[in-house]
């Protein structure tokens, strides 16, 4: 997951971060050196959409079913 610090009165948005962590430094980091310390209007948290299975192609479904199919029939001749 990577998080990002926007700065709406600037206009600019920090380099990926991991944790929230390193996104409080750059937020930090931020307003004191172009800000004063102080709180910019406008700031925000970009943050990843969550993981939905609609977002997932058709294509990458077809071909983990049939990566699915052909570990199932391996599996099964080598029982069988
Ligand atoms: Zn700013």
């Amino acid at each position: 997951m990577s998080l990002q610090y926007r700065c709406g009165q600037c206009r600019t948005t920090s380099p990926p971060v991991l944790t929230r962590t390193g996104l409080d430094e750059e937020r930090r980091k931020h307003r004191v050196l172009f800000h004063g310390g102080h709180v910019p209007d406008g700031e925000r948290v970009i943050e990843p959409e969550p993981f939905r299975f609609t977002d997932i192609p058709l294509g990458q479904w077809v071909a983990g079913a049939l990566m699915t199919l052909v570990i199932v029939v391996g599996i099964a001749v080598r029982l069988g």
